[in-house]
Order: structure tokens, then C-alpha cells, then sequence
């Protein structure tokens, strides 16, 4: 492309005035050793399965083909609420652009392949444990149905990194990866506000035409900043919906890890929720303030896409620009009650079935039962259910805690004015329980079991890791109900924060 870039290939940590990527050429590790391979990806991109050494060598940074021109992207962003300067591709880069075979392109990318120039302080490098979390949950993101970007490959480097350790906090080393994960494009908010900050209209001019041209092709034409800045807020709406329904909660929602494409984008500390706590938040480094927690993603995103529009005002008006951010409430809530409606296998939306939602939230924030369990006991609830005893019976198998007598009497009250709302259903219950059965996954890749799964591969066992690998490909069915349990009390669903 015509991008200004920094060409000299020179790795040291500074800042970048003037240019959006800097040619970053990934640092050799010891040794490459293929962890793992996604075939229905790399059956998508048209790649074949690599074997020999110098093939793979390209998937840990050991070997540059020639027609990839290795870069790290520039971009800023607003970290924790607050304006964080020049970030940029720390410990990614990007190797070039992959042509589809039915047409499109894949930017594909390294994590963990070694400092670039915006590095700042850290090593450019990731640790299995961080590798693992990032190939199994962007992975299973896509079986969900979520959009994300992808993995291709997990490598072992053969080198040790230094990090603090999982729960105590000491520094120690552990196991170095690298994954190979591909995605449109991995363009950020962050790439928009950094051109914005530092003044370069024109280029930031350049990077939205091209943003536009390549992946909105259907805006261009008059007005089509504002038409993507539109659709950005639709697209992230959808996404902060998605992540609702199925309690994904991702930790560290900065504007540097937001992307434009409306992906989920940069897998940290995440967690989905075991317990239902709109509060929860699985990054330590969040606490007490709790800013990424579950139930303030949706109200962050708007955050986050107000920053997205204070970058774009040199190209647009601002009196266009602020209904457009406005909208994203009304587009957010729309959304959201038709997926709230689909879960609870409601059909056609009636009145009072906002109020119904409410009680949902209302109750369940309450008593907090496992939101996976619940919502698929939900599915088989008996058309009668006599009284609040009954009710805690059913739902036992989902319960962190047993209830109090009040606690069951909420249920009770919520069950009754459901199964009253099911009767009025213009659906068969058969189609509402289908509606549900795809709404609701049964299976979710739950933090315990990451954690296990990494322990495993960490001491040459992987077996668990293989069995996650194949369940979350299939979300939606009982087939992997050995994992359908509430997470067991020795376990955490904190993700532990140095990734
Ligand atoms: P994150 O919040 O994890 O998305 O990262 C914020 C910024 O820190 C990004 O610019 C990353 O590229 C950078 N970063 C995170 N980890 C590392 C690392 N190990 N080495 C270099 N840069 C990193
Ligand atoms: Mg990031
Ligand atoms: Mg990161």
C-alpha cells in the first residue's frame, strides 16, 4: 500500500512520529515445534498442514519467505479510561496479506515473535500459558457463532520467558509460544486515534479511505464516513450482544483492543462467566474498580466508540458524527432484547417481555447459579412447576449455593410468570426450545479448565488440551457433556493478569 512506513528495520523502542507500521523482522527462537494446527482454518485459507522444518520455522518467526513483508502496526489508544499515547504491536506482527481461495484476504499475523519498535519496555515475546488462552478462546469464539479474529497455529519455542507467575505474583520462567492468528484486518480504534492525536489529517484521511475501500466497499460514495462510522457502532453493538448471550467477559476493553471490524480482538485475561455476576471482572489489574466487568461491556463499547468519533472529527461534522454515536443505545437495546428473546425461546416479541428480561437479570444477579447450567435447564423446564421448593430442586445441578427460603420464592415468582409467558407463545414449544438450544451454548471453554489443560501441555500431556480443542467446535451439543458441571470449588475463574 501507499502508507508512510518506517523502513529501516530497526528494533529499538521509540516513538514514530509520521508513519502508520514499522518493518519489524521477527527474532529466530531455539526451536520450533508445531502444538497445534486448526485444519478447518488453514482448509479456508487453502493452506496445507506444514512438515517440513523451514515451513514451520515460518509459524514461530524463524523463516521469513520472501514475498512477506514483516511489519508491527502503529496505534494508540485510551487504556483504562485514560489517554495512553503511542502503543502499536508490541508483541505482534504481521508477515503480509493471504489470498483466500474464494477470494478474500486474511492478514496474518505472529503473537510472541519478539520486540518490535513498539515494544516499550516488555520482551515481544508470549508464554505457552498466554498462547494456549488465545488459540482455544478465539477458536471456540468462532464455533460459538461470535465474531473473532482466528488461530492457525500454537508453536513451542523452546525458550523460557520470564513472567510473574499465575496466582503469586513472583517472577519465574515459563514455556515461550507463538501463534499464528489471522483476521481481516487487525486494525484497532487505536489506529484511528493515534493519527488523529498527533494531527496527521491527511494520513488519517489515507487510513479511513482505505478502510473503507477494503473492508466497507458497499459505503463508498457520499457521506461514507459517517456511514462507517455508523456501521462501526452497529457491528460493536452486535458484538458487546454476543458477548451477553453468552458471558464472555474480556478483561481489557482499551480502544488499543477494539477492533474496526467489530471482532473480537486480543485475548488477555478474559473469562466467560461461571457464576452469574454482572460485576465480575477476571483482571486482577481491574480491581476494585471493576471498569471491564461483565455486565459494563456494553456501556464501555459506547465509551470506547466515543473515542472512535472524536478521532474521526477532522473529516466529519460533528453534529453528524454525535446521533450517530447516540444511536448505538437504541441499536444496543434493540439487539440485545432479540437475543434476550431467543434465549429464553420467546418468539415474536410482546409487551411486557422487557419487564420479563429484567426479572431475569434481576434474579439470577441474585443468587447467581452457573449461567451456562442454567440457561440449558431453562431449555427442559416442565410446563408445571408447583411450588418455590420445586422450583430450587430443578435448578439445583446449576447452584453455587444452596437458597435461602427468600431466594426460592424469587425463582419460584420468575419460573411462574416465564411458563406463563411460554403459554402465549405463538411459536410450538418445540421451535422455542430449538430457538433456545441455538441461542444458548451448553458447552463453554471455562477458565478451570484452560488452566488444566495448560498444566498438562506444561508437564507433556495433552490430552485434555486435545479434548477442549474438539468440544468447543461443537458449543451448542451434549456431546461433550463430561465438561456440562459446575466449576468445581478447589477451582477460580480469575484469569491471572500478566499475559
Ligand atoms: P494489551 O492490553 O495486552 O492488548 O497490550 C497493550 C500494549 O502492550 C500493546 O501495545 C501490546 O503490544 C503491548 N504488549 C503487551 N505485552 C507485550 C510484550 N510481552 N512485549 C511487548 N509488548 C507487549
Ligand atoms: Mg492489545
Ligand atoms: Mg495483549
Amino acid at each position: 500500500t501507499a502508507f508512510s512506513g518506517d523502513e529501516t528495520g530497526d528494533l529499538t523502542p521509540r516513538q514514530t512520529p509520521g508513519v502508520l507500521y514499522s518493518k519489524a523482522i521477527p527474532t529466530p527462537v531455539e526451536q520450533v515445534t508445531l502444538l497445534a494446527w486448526s485444519e478447518e482454518l488453514a482448509a479456508e485459507l487453502g493452506i496445507q498442514k506444514p512438515e517440513a522444518q523451514q515451513e514451520l520455522d515460518i509459524l514461530g518467526g524463524n523463516y521469513v519467505a520472501p514475498a512477506m513483508y514483516p511489519y508491527a502496526a502503529c496505534y494508540a489508544g485510551h487504556q483504562f479510561g485514560s489517554w495512553a499515547g503511542q502503543l502499536g504491536d508490541g508483541r505482534a506482527i504481521t508477515l503480509g496479506e493471504w489470498q483466500t481461495p474464494d477470494g478474500k484476504t486474511m492478514e496474518l499475523q505472529l503473537k510472541g515473535a519478539g520486540p518490535t519498535p513498539y515494544s516499550r519496555r516488555a520482551d515481544g515475546r508470549a508464554v505457552l500459558r498466554s498462547s494456549v488462552r488465545e488459540y482455544l478462546m478465539s477458536e471456540a469464539m468462532h464455533y460459538l457463532g461470535i465474531p473473532t479474529t482466528r488461530a492457525l497455529s500454537l508453536v513451542s519455542t523452546g525458550e523460557p520467558v520470564l513472567r510473574d507467575m499465575f496466582y503469586n505474583g513472583n517472577a519465574a520462567y515459563e514455556p515461550g509460544a507463538v501463534v499464528m492468528r489471522a483476521a481481516p484486518s487487525f486494525l484497532r480504534f487505536g489506529n484511528f486515534e493515534l493519527l488523529n492525536a498527533c494531527k496527521e489529517h491527511e494520513h488519517l484521511r489515507q487510513l479511513v479511505d482505505w478502510t473503507i475501500s477494503r473492508y466497507y466497499p458497499h459505503l463508498e460514495g457520499e457521506g461514507k464516513v459517517l456511514a462507517f462510522f455508523k456501521e462501526v457502532v452497529e457491528r460493536t453493538a452486535s458484538l458487546m450482544v454476543e458477548w451477553q448471550r453468552v458471558g464472555f467477559v474480556h478483561g481489557v476493553m482499551n480502544t488499543d483492543n477494539m477492533s474496526i471490524l467489530g471482532l473480537t480482538i486480543d485475548y488477555g485475561p478474559y473469562s466467560f462467566l461461571d457464576d452469574y455476576d454482572p460485576d465480575f471482572t477476571p483482571n486482577t489489574t481491574d480491581l476494585p474498580g471493576r471498569r471491564y466487568a461483565f455486565g459494563k461491556q456494553p456501556s464501555i463499547a459506547y465509551w470506547n466508540l466515543g473515542c472512535l468519533a472524536a478521532a474521526l472529527l477532522p473529516l466529519v461534522d460533528k453534529d453528524q458524527l454525535l446521533p450517530a454515536l447516540e444511536s448505538y443505545k437504541e441499536v444496543y437495546w434493540r439487539k440485545y432484547y432479540t437475543m434476550m428473546g431467543n434465549k429464553l425461546g420467546l418468539g415474536r416479541f410482546k409487551s411486557g417481555d422487557t419487564d420479563l428480561i429484567a426479572q431475569f437479570e434481576k434474579t439470577l444477579a441474585a443468587f447467581k447459579p452457573d449461567m451456562t447450567i442454567f440457561y440449558q435447564l431453562l431449555i427442559d423446564l416442565p410446563l408445571y412447576v408447583g411450588s418455590a421448593a420445586e422450583a430450587a430442586a430443578y435448578f439445583k445441578e446449576s447452584l453455587y449455593e444452596d437458597l435461602n427460603e427468600e431466594q426460592q420464592q424469587a425463582l419460584y415468582t420468575l419460573v411462574t410468570a416465564y411458563l406463563e409467558r411460554l403459554n402465549t407463545n405463538t411459536i410450538t414449544r418445540q421451535a422455542s426450545q430449538e430457538l433456545m438450544r441455538k441461542s444458548n451454548p451448553r458447552f463453554i471453554l471455562r477458565n478451570y479448565l484452560l488452566h488444566q489443560a495448560i498444566e498438562g501441555l506444561e508437564k507433556g500431556d495433552p490430552a485434555l488440551f486435545g479434548k477442549l480443542q474438539q468440544a468447543l467446535k461443537e458449543p451448542y451439543s451434549n456431546k461433550y457433556d463430561e465438561f456440562f458441571e459446575t466449576r468445581p470449588g478447589w477451582a477460580t475463574q480469575q484469569a491471572g493478569c500478566s499475559m
